[in-house]
């Protein structure tokens, strides 16, 4: 019966199903419209249809938000973990950090660089979610440390773009001490009088929403991202009862109180700039 599917001649070609993902069609999971992702880049990796905001890089990030991607000074660049406990579970640490490399181009899940927006010195970190699930290890922790050490220093707003599944397991504690690591160094900053505004993105959780990233002054979010501590499923087991339509969802998290507002990626830019000019943010905005 098998052979009742298979062609009979091999003149008609199929597109395999990695050349539709990554080339000239992109199915939105959402709607399930189909688009050219040509459309698709040009409107900033948002569905025309139903607004869904896939998830993006932290290069598209970049692309995005500074006024000139190239003119950045990266921090931290070098920074690599070394397996601090040799972890070997179902898969080798070191070979899925080797992997994520090869994939990312990136050594870690966050870039963490000093670029202009709208003409503001920012200091801007962003996570990758495809580096091993934008998990928070000591690298992740080290950069945001030092970025924000740049910050004060030189007295520019900080913004940390998360996408993150939350603390890297494969680092047991040291990955957990990040999350006292990062608060601690946001607490610094804004005892310095810094502006500190976290964007969270589709997925924002774990570790990375229990430590900095809901450390913002202030919190803007990607419209329907995910957004939460612990998954869905266990807190529905945990307490016994079903949860709210929308649980987890920016939308949600807005109505409580939260996050501040939800901003479509094509606002982001000036929604941010607008921020700095409203702070009056300048260089000597930290000096009382
Ligand atoms: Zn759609």
């Amino acid at each position: 019966m098998v052979e009742w599917f298979r062609r009979s001649t091999d003149k008609i070609k199929t597109i395999s199903k990695k050349d539709t993902a990554e080339g000239i069609w992109v199915k939105c999971p959402r709607c399930t419209q189909v688009i050219y992702s040509e459309e698709l880049k040009k409107n900033q990796y948002v569905c025309s249809g139903c607004s869904h905001h896939f998830r993006i890089t932290s290069q598209q990030y970049f692309n995005m938000l500074l006024d000139d991607p190239k003119n950045i000074l990266e921090i931290g660049k070098n920074i690599e973990s070394v397996d601090p406990l040799k972890f070997n579970a179902v898969s080798k640490y070191s070979d899925q950090l080797k992997a994520a490399k090869e994939k990312t181009g990136y050594n870690d899940a966050i870039r963490t660089v000093v670029g202009e927006i709208g003409g503001y010195k920012t200091a801007i970190g962003i996570m990758d979610f495809s580096f091993i699930g934008g998990s928070m290890g000591s690298v992740v922790g080290e950069k945001i440390s030092r970025l924000v050490s740049y910050a004060i220093s030189n007295k520019t707003p900080l913004i940390i773009v998360s996408a993150s599944g939350g603390a890297r397991m494969q680092e047991g504690s040291y990955s957990l001490m990040q999350m006292a690591k990062t608060s601690a160094m946001v607490a610094k900053f804004s005892k310095e009088k810094g502006l500190f505004i976290s964007i969270l993105t589709d997925p924002t959780t774990g570790g990375t929403t229990a430590s900095f990233a809901m450390l913002g002054d202030i919190i803007l979010a990607e419209p329907n991202a995910l957004i939460g501590f612990a998954g869905a499923r266990v807190i529905k087991q945990t307490i016994g009862q079903d949860l709210p339509e929308g649980f987890q969802r920016a939308e949600f998290l807005l109505d409580k109180g939260f996050v501040d507002s939800i901003v479509h990626r094509s606002d982001l830019k000036n929604t941010l700039i607008k921020i700095f000019k409203f702070f009056k943010y300048h260089p000597d905005h930290l000096v009382t």
